[in-house]
């Protein structure tokens, strides 16, 4: 072992450089690469840190050892060098360029290279930077800086071959727009205007996957439109009718709204909710009540679509039933007495339920007060949100009540009762149960 090799890097970003001294010093050339070069020049902690580097993936595992390496990618020269907690793994990839791509999605044959041409197979000259930690040095051969400081999403080389190679690179252009808020460069977004229709092609995960990151953006409502404008959107939410020029002009609104008022949780449920609901509220406005059972249908199948064509999670299934469950209770909340709120106050997702109401206080079709009263109430400690029963079944199974509806209706009468304060002890609901043989 070297002295150097005792040195216990701490951080993600420190391990990635001393996998750079270590290949240097096996004679390689060894650059940090990617997204985390990107979000260094930006001045953001990068996600995790990717390695570039002449050694053949042998040459990478001979270095660090068969035990601290996995042959993740191997087809592609990907090693992961295994780190400790602190630090995370790093991905150390041999120097390619990618072969012809004929599936619109993975490159047929990698062949390892130098830097330069390991540059020129990366999507967007931001996302094709490296840097040199040893020299201290951007290492840019794409003009990844200039676009950086213009806040430009720009395809490396003629963009329409770019995205004909791989359909996925026209949603991530989007994404990059939408989370670091940059522009796409006008050739760059009529190229996608061209190809947007392929996006078809691409596995449902992979969709959902993107539109989860553009819709965690405070900027969702943006990203929206500029799917919208690049003609992504028509295919890729086909249920929201966008060849209407009065359902684009509707989301136009309704996407500028999203990003005013920005809600607490970043689901892509809540967000797709909240939009496809405002759009039906503007085709068929208030009929009462407002949140009907047209209307919740008609939101149940545009879910339905969703999750069908992206492969949702039953996570998701489960926050869309939610919605479609609770949002009317919701929008009444302030009516309703206690005991009927509070069932769905206890519900699973609730939280997504609110933030769904949340979004539909622009427009006035749920009240703030509503929606505030119901945060009230969910920040209440939950022996006081849910206390325990005064009494339960097997307490009347063993004063020889006999199980069936009849006990159910009892039980069920004592909990309106509790929650209504009408009784308040056992021994109150005892009295109340006698009274009722
Ligand atoms: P983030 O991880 O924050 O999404 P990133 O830039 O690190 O951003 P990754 O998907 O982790 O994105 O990919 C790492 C790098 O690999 C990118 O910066 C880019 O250079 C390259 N890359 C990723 N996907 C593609 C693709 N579909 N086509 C071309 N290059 C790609
Ligand atoms: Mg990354």
């Amino acid at each position: 072992m070297s002295g150097k090799e005792t040195h216990h890097p701490s951080t993600a970003a420190d391990f990635a450089r001393w996998i750079i001294e270590r290949l240097s010093e096996g004679g390689h050339q060894a650059l940090l690469a990617g997204g985390c070069v990107r979000d260094r020049l930006l001045g953001k902690r990068p996600k995790d840190y990717d390695v570039a580097t002449s050694a053949t993936p042998d040459q990478v595992r001979a270095i660090f050892g068969h035990r601290r390496t996995i042959p993740v990618g191997a087809a592609f020269g990907v090693i992961t060098v295994i780190g400790d907690k602190e630090t995370g793994n790093v991905e150390v990839a041999t120097f390619r360029y990618d072969g012809g791509y004929s599936d619109g999605r993975h490159p047929d044959h990698v062949t390892y290279s130098n830097a330069e041409h390991d540059a020129q197979r990366r999507d967007f000259t931001i996302n094709g930077l490296f840097f040199d930690p040893l020299q201290d040095a951007v290492v840019d051969y794409v003009q990844g800086q200039v676009d950086l400081d213009r806040r430009l999403i720009r395809a490396i080389g003629n963009p329409h071959d770019r995205f004909n190679e791989d359909h996925l690179r026209m949603l991530r252009a989007v994404r990059f727009a939408t989370v670091l808020d940059f522009e796409i460069e006008l050739e760059t977004l009529a190229a996608i205007q061209e190809l947007a229709h392929q996006i078809l092609t691409i596995s449902g995960e992979r969709i959902a996957a993107e539109m989860q990151r553009l819709l965690a953006s405070p900027r969702r409502g943006r990203g929206l439109s500029l799917l919208d404008q690049s003609g992504l959107l028509l295919h890729l939410l086909p249920q929201w009718n966008l060849q209407m020029e009065s359902s684009r002009s509707t989301l136009t609104t309704i996407c500028q709204d999203l990003d005013r008022s920005p809600i607490a949780g970043s689901d892509l449920e809540v967000s797709l909710s909240i939009v496809t609901l405002r759009q039906l509220l503007a085709i068929e406005p208030a009929t009462q009540p407002i949140l009907g059972n047209p209307l919740l249908s008609q939101l149940a199948q545009v879910m339905n679509g969703v999750v069908h064509a992206w492969k949702l999670s039953n996570e998701s299934k489960a926050v869309f039933h939610a919605i479609q469950i609770h949002l009317p209770t919701i929008a009444c909340a302030s009516q309703l007495p206690w005991s009927q709120l509070q069932p769905t106050l206890i519900a699973p997702k609730i939280h997504a339920v609110l933030d769904v109401a949340a979004g539909l206080t622009i427009g006035g079709w749920i009240s703030d007060e509503d929606v505030e009263l119901c945060r009230r109430h969910l920040s209440r400690p939950i022996d006081e949100l849910n206390p325990p029963p005064l009494l339960t079944g097997d307490e009347l199974k063993k004063r020889g009540f006999a199980e069936g509806p009849r006990m159910g209706r009892c039980l069920a009468e004592l909990r309106r009762k509790q929650l209504d304060q009408e009784l308040s002890t056992p021994d109150a609901a005892w009295d109340w149960v006698r009274s009722q043989l």
